[in-house]
């Protein structure tokens, strides 16, 4: 069932889902999950993007950024890096702020593969249909639906929007873009291949160079908390008070993440974690707390998913000591009445 033949009529659709507890237990928190994910040494650096692969396994980065503008940051938050897949949330979030969510619900979809992030076989075992916006086919066919008649057009949108959400002009990482050109073959045969099954709207081979680009964007964890922020706020930037996108559609783009934001270990991470999430190859990785704040982490060590060991260790430390987990309840106070 779709949410638009759910329609509520005049019902207030907007929830309160409560506030991040007092600043101070906020920073020790972030101190603690820092520390507890300090002595973990697992995963590998992505090095398939052959730049990628000369990261320090040792940058850790942690912040927290909450609605009121509050941020709170430990160790390398102030370190650039690629933004790589974390791009596809955002990008899907203005691309359906710019033409309706419906159209790229029928063409891109909103259901996990259950397969990793790059599958071509996802797309051949779904008649051609990419499934959702965060694994790579997906989120190609989204930024073919980014507003702008030319591919130079649609990457200043995607830059101007990207910026908007981190309420700082944001830069390409040229030496990633050019090392990451060289090298993707693959994506632009994922992109070949939906052209042919009539699933992009775009030429594939200039639509991949915009989301080349895309991934190629510098930001580091604290840019990551306040993006996150801006869509646990109703699409404002808390910092800049900028209306990105609608609170609609910052609510929809959560819902794609809660599924799918952390690829084939998605249901894993929504288990543990209870919170819809981005991860990206460059060991970035933002959680949103919708109503309370974002989450910005950056370890680039990596488990088999593709997804930050460090940063999700502090996370999952973090949801749970400050009672982020969506899922979470109590029982209501019952008074015996008999
Ligand atoms: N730019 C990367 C790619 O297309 C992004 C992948 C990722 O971060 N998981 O392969």
């Amino acid at each position: 069932m779709r949410h638009d033949e759910l329609d509520l009529g005049g019902v207030d659709q907007r929830a309160r889902t409560g506030t991040l507890p007092h600043r101070s237990q906020v920073d020790t928190a972030l101190d603690e999950a820092y520390r507890r994910a300090l002595s973990h040494h697992e995963g590998t650096v992505a090095d398939y993007i052959p730049v990628l692969g000369a990261a320090d396994p040792e940058a850790f980065g942690l912040c927290i950024a909450d609605v009121s503008g509050d941020v709170h940051e430990v160790g390398d938050t102030r370190t650039a890096f690629s933004i790589q897949s974390i791009s596809k949330a955002f990008v899907y979030a203005l691309v359906c702020e710019g033409i309706g969510h419906r159209e790229v619900r029928e063409l891109v979809g909103v259901d996990n593969t259950g397969l990793p992030f790059n599958s071509v076989m996802a797309i051949e075992l779904a008649g051609g249909h990419p499934r959702n916006p965060m694994v790579n086919a997906g989120a190609i066919a989204t930024t073919a639906l980014m507003p702008g008649a030319t591919p130079e057009r649609k990457w200043q949108l995607v830059i101007e929007g990207l910026s908007r959400f981190a309420g700082r002009q944001l830069e390409l990482d040229d030496e990633v873009y050019r090392s990451e050109s060289d090298t993707n073959d693959r994506n632009r045969a994922i992109a070949r291949l939906l052209y042919s099954y009539g699933r992009m709207r775009a030429d594939p081979v200039e639509t991949v160079d915009v989301y080349t680009k895309q991934c190629s964007l510098l930001v580091d964890a604290r840019d990551l908390a306040v993006m996150g922020a801006t869509l646990a706020d109703g699409g404002v930037n808390p910092l800049t008070g900028d209306q990105v996108v609608s609170p609609e559609v910052s609510r929809d783009t959560l819902a794609v993440l809660a599924s799918a934001g952390l690829y084939e270990h998605s249901g894993e991470w929504l288990y543990e974690i209870g919170l819809p999430g981005k991860s990206g190859v460059a060991g970035g990785l933002v959680t949103v707390a919708p109503g309370k704040g974002g989450l910005g982490a950056w370890a680039p060590p990596l488990d088999g998913a593709g997804n930050s060991v460090r940063g999700q260790i502090a996370t999952a430390h973090l949801s749970r000591t400050l009672g982020l987990n969506i899922f979470a309840s109590a029982p209501a106070d019952r008074q015996d009445t008999r």
